[in-house]
């Protein structure tokens, strides 16, 4: 069973996903998959999971056993498997139901990334595939035949329900920052980690400039959104749930700056989600797969594509800005410390923010010199990440992860 660059592009319905975080496919995956299952053995008595790769080595920190037994009930049997065995996919999830003390039914589940599920065996799908094509370059000569921009192909795809959905992504979107700058205190987890976004919001920097402001109030938001999604909150995957405070940094900040319209951020959306469709088609947006690259990569290059839709850029200056906010994260590792998305991610979301807004200022000026296409830079990535070792793809077994373990357990000593 493969996962990437065989599967064409789906709905936006399915890379824009409302849910609680803290991780797409250690929580809204999962409970999808045991909903699913669910439905298919409601008869059963008990029920027995055991996760599996990257699930197991950081599924306690993703709050995966917990999402597990709020879907399956309090009794469900779950077992980690930590063992580096090979597996199809790193997020690997065995549901059994069993009843009066016998099998009644097994499946194993992929989480794919994103909250996307796959079954081993079967040819269960979510939704279709509904676009035609399946590259950049293809949408591209497409568009320009038909004199289309890329939110325009969008809707021409999807059906115009698509901009309602849209409308609902932005407003939680909205609310996730809101309530993300009214909150202090420390996220769950043993990390004892700070709040940040609302001090950055409100502390003036002591020279400030209007760069720098910009700077701190786009960081700001990042960090609101963000922090909600380790704190369990309410968010939108764009395109994970690891990454999610990177597309609503830039739009909150450019709509309040410039006062956009609702309407002009939902084509910015559509924008930035096609080129996340790209992405997740022909390489993968799982951290587990091919690393930090894909979850936060994908997300800051979908922010500068978006950014270029906002201000009704040309197409090819689309394709630099998601090029180069793409390219400039090939190799980012996966190395959450606990497990937890936190350190490194908070951050990182807030750090990936500024890049977008950097790679859409130099489409502005470089586009018609660029000498690498975003199809280019999409296959380099998928196949970046699966030469990155796996202690490298979300198990918590290298980088940060291994070395702040390290350096605790030396201090304890
Ligand atoms: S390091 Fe990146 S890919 Fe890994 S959990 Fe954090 S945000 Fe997701």
């Amino acid at each position: 069973m493969t996962f990437a660059a065989e599967t064409g592009m789906k709905t936006l319905r399915e890379l824009y996903r409302i849910g609680r975080g803290p991780s797409s496919s250690h929580t809204i995956g999962v409970q999808k998959a045991c909903e699913l299952f669910l439905s298919r053995f409601s008869g059963a008595d008990a029920y027995g999971a055991v996760l599996r790769g990257s699930l197991a080595c950081t599924g306690r920190g993703h709050g995966t056993d917990g999402i597990i037994r709020d879907t399956l009930g309090n009794s469900v049997r779950i077992e980690f498997d930590t063992a580096k065995e090979q597996l199809a996919h790193p997020n690997t999830l065995d549901l059994t139901a069993y009843k009066d003390g016998g099998e009644i039914g097994a499946n194993r589940f992929y989480s794919v990334g994103g909250g996307a599920i796959r079954i081993e065996g079967e040819a269960w799908a979510e939704s279709p595939d509904i676009y035609r094509h399946r590259n950049f370059e293809q949408v591209k000569s497409y568009c320009m035949k038909k004199d289309l921009r890329l939110c325009g192909y969008v809707t021409e795809t999807e059906g115009t329900e698509i901009t309602e959905y849209l409308c609902a992504v932005w407003r939680q979107m909205k609310a996730t920052v809101a309530e993300g700058l009214n909150r202090e205190g420390i996220l769950p987890g043993p990390l004892k980690v700070q709040r940040k976004a609302r001090y950055l919001y409100r502390q003036k920097h002591i020279d400030e400039s209007a760069e720098t402001r910009e700077n701190r109030m786009v960081c700001a938001y990042a960090f609101a959104a963000a922090e909600q999604n380790a704190d369990g909150g309410v968010v939108v995957t764009a395109p994970t749930c690891g990454a999610s405070g990177v597309i609503p940094a830039v739009l909150y900040y450019m709509q309040i700056k410039h006062g956009f319209a609702d309407a002009e951020i939902v084509k910015a959306l559509a924008t930035g989600g096609l080129i996340g469709n790209l992405i997740k088609a022909n390489a993968s947006i799982s951290g587990a797969e091919c690393g930090c690259q894909a979850e936060i990569g994908a997300a800051c290059s979908m922010a500068a594509a978006a950014l270029t839709e906002l201000f009704e850029m040309r197409i090819e200056q689309t394709e630099y800005a998601a090029e180069v906010a793409l390219e400039h994260h090939l190799g980012l590792t996966c190395d959450p410390i606990g497990g937890y998305v936190q350190i490194p991610c908070i951050e990182r979301n807030a750090v990936a923010a500024m890049r977008a807004i950097n790679a859409w200022n130099l489409s502005d000026f470089l586009t018609d010199t660029r000498k690498i296409s975003f199809d280019l830079v999409v296959e380099t990535m998928y196949r970046t990440g699966k030469d990155l070792p796996g202690r490298y793809r979300e198990t918590g077994r290298g980088g940060l992860a291994k070395l702040y373990k390290d350096y605790a357990k030396g201090k304890k000593k």
